[in-house]
């Protein structure tokens, strides 16, 4: 395949794959960019709850449900995502991730799309507001057997485990054997002190998941758990940037401070990609899905119910907001996710890169997608 364009800089250039993976890249020489399409790596989304109408947490999924899904965030660019398995009974944790496992395996598209598992909960906090909307009745203390148990389930797959450290019982034992495994410990749903967060961090927390959401609605001035997480240099931050989730002053204030290790997550829902309307939920009740993609609890328009948002989305909003060019947004869901995760081919269009690539054009609206290609092969087309 020969692929010519410009780089979100505005480079022109002329990509070669070969076998799937990107062989050759080449400037070309060229007056007139304005006709060319963009390039980019495919996006890569951390927390990814569902999407078109499949919710991941609820048994039985099926291997349609599932691969709707994913057609339709291939649409949106993503080429790469870890489905978000959420706070339940510990047996149903388990039936999620044995039945992906299940579906993967005799299904190329899936094994190539579906990079690993994000489990937030159940080791979070009990406390209503940093709780969300996880249930209160499966919140526990961390419990490294369990996590064994479910590492196993997931065929070596769970890869970020979303918790609270404001858990004495179990902690440490937690997040030691998940930086044995390889597994990436990220504190979110939290009211941890500093302290613990701190702790946290030196034991080998790496990453706050959706920091400033998920928080009580007032804390401490000085003393509190959202600069704490900013002021540890290990920390990555990941952030919903949907326009609802956190105002535009704190995600600047997040990318100064962060620069290159935030990540931008979607966090999106069976909403993600659906029309606006009234919908109801297996545990929230009715939702509203409003014009502009917010989506919020039918009896209160000020309590979200999730995003509805694809992380393609959160890229426009950075940049119709003018926090970052077009090629920064960019990169916060591509090269960023991917060098956290240390996935070594997926994240730019270097030589030797698996060759998912998504062409784009860009108006006053933002970015949409043109094509989709996932390892060399045209997967979606507008
Ligand atoms: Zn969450």
């Amino acid at each position: 395949m020969i692929i010519t364009g410009k780089t979100l800089a505005e480079q022109p250039i002329r990509i070669y794959t070969e076998a799937g993976i990107i062989s050759q890249v080449e400037p070309i020489a060229t007056t007139d960019t304005t006709s060319l399409p963009y390039i980019a790596p495919g996006l890569i989304d951390l927390q990814v709850n569902g999407f078109a109408g499949v919710d991941f947490n609820t048994l039985p999924l099926t291997k349609s449900g599932i691969t709707h899904a994913t057609e339709q965030m291939l649409s949106f660019g993503v080429t790469g995502y870890y489905p978000t398995i959420i706070t339940n009974s510990d047996d149903n944790i388990y039936q999620l991730f044995s039945d992906f496992q299940q579906f993967k395996r005799n299904d190329a598209q899936l094994a190539q799309t579906l990079l690993g598992f994000h489990l937030e909960g159940p080791f979070i906090s009990p406390n209503d507001g940093p709780r969300g909307a996880h249930n209160r009745d499966y919140v526990q203390a961390p419990n490294v057997s369990l996590v064994q148990k479910w590492y196993d389930a997931s065929e070596g797959q769970l890869s970020i485990l979303t918790l609270s450290p404001e858990w004495e019982d179990g902690l440490q034992e937690t997040i030691e054997y998940c930086v044995a495994m390889g597994i990436k410990v990220s504190i979110g749903h939290s009211a941890a002190t500093p302290d613990q967060i701190q702790q946290a961090t030196q034991l080998g927390a790496t990453m706050s998941t959706h920091l400033g959401n998920g928080c009580d609605l007032q804390i401490h001035r000085h003393h509190n758990y959202i600069w704490q997480q900013l002021a540890e240099d290990q920390l990555w931050t990941a952030i919903i940037a949907d326009g609802f989730h956190l105002p535009p002053a704190v995600i600047k204030v997040i990318l100064k401070a962060k620069q290159d290790q935030v990540i931008l997550t979607s966090d999106t829902t069976a909403f993600g990609g659906m029309k606006p309307g009234r919908y109801q939920t297996h545990i929230g009740g009715d939702v509203i899905l409003t014009e502009q993609g917010k989506l919020h609890l039918a009896s209160n328009p000020e309590l979200l119910a999730g995003s509805a948002k694809s992380v393609l989305d959160c890229i426009n909003y950075l940049i119709n907001s003018d926090l970052l060019s077009a090629n920064s947004a960019w990169n916060k869901a591509s090269y960023s996710p991917s060098s956290f995760m240390g996935l070594k081919n997926r994240g730019s269009l270097e030589v030797g890169q698996r060759a998912d690539i998504v062409m784009l054009n860009k108006n006053d609206n933002g970015l949409s997608v043109l094509q989709t290609i996932l390892a060399g092969e045209a997967v979606y087309t507008a």
